[in-house]
């Protein structure tokens, strides 16, 4: 698992992470409309979500990130 935490006092519930990642990682929450990990097992490590959300809530582990995926061969 590398998605680690989001700063929920920093996200402004814009979906931009629930749209982006690949592994739909994310959801946005019922009651306060802001990001949730929901399948962090299915974490990638790509870092999309960290690099484009607008707020830099996402953190994700450095130590477990892998180079950037940016083909599938
Ligand atoms: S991209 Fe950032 S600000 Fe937008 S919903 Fe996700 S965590 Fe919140
Ligand atoms: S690092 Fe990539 S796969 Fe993991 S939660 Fe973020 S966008 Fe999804």
């Amino acid at each position: 698992m590398s998605i680690e935490k989001i700063d929920r006092d920093l996200c402004n519930g814009c979906g931009i992470c629930v749209k982006i990642c690949p592994m739909d990682v994310f959801r946005l929450d019922e009651d306060d409309g802001k990001a949730v990990i929901r399948y962090p097992e299915d974490c990638m490590l790509c870092e999309f979500c960290a690099l484009d959300c607008p707020e830099e809530a996402i953190y994700v582990s450095p130590e477990k990130t892998s180079p950037l995926i940016v083909s599938w061969g």
